[in-house]
């Protein structure tokens, strides 16, 4: 609860509540505001699990940022590609946007370079193993009843022989 002081000559007058009007105090008087013991702790509770929150847990970001093992076999300003931890079949490649956007549903049209920019990548990664001639599949799942399990965003580069 946050209490509102009022200065007085014979002392601090606790006006209570947040409804009282500001014109309520009359300068030369002092608003001073004190926030109990359980506002504090709230506060600093939120201040941690902000600060908590802000580290990265995502685990594409740990590999963009190299923090992260990840078999990386491509990286520009906009994308890394890597290969999955656990394919689907014998060549299961992630591209990844460097950026953290959890999906397709958080993409602006001031992204759509970078949106170009990973099937550009896409191509060039499915011509250097040689997938062009056997075709691929390139695939974006977007949100939980999708299939989309790691929220950020990334493109799936499979080959068309299952493991
Ligand atoms: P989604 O199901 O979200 O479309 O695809 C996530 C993919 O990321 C899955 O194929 C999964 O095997 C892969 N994956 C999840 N965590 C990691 C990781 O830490 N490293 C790598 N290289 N791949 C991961
Ligand atoms: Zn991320």
């Amino acid at each position: 609860m946050v209490c509102y002081f009022r200065e007085e000559e014979n002392g601090l007058e606790c006006i209570e509540g947040m409804n009282r009007r500001m014109q309520d105090f009359k300068k030369p008087s002092r608003l001073r505001v004190f926030l109990d013991k359980h506002t504090l702790i709230h506060i600093w509770v939120v201040r941690l699990l902000r600060l908590l929150s802000s580290r990265s847990t995502c685990p594409f970001c740990d590999i963009v940022q190299g923090k992260a093992p990840g078999r990386v076999l491509y990286q520009d300003d906009l994308v890394t590609a890597f290969w999955d931890a656990h394919p689907y079949t014998s060549i299961h490649i992630l591209i990844v946007s460097n950026r953290h956007i959890e999906s397709t549903n958080e993409l602006q049209p001031g992204d759509l370079s970078l949106i170009g920019h990973f099937f550009t990548i896409a191509g060039r990664l499915a011509e250097k193993e040689n997938l062009v001639d056997d075709g691929y599949q390139l695939m974006i799942n977007t949100g939980f009843d999708a299939g989309q399990t790691v929220f950020h965003l990334h493109m799936h580069l499979r080959d068309m022989e299952s493991l």
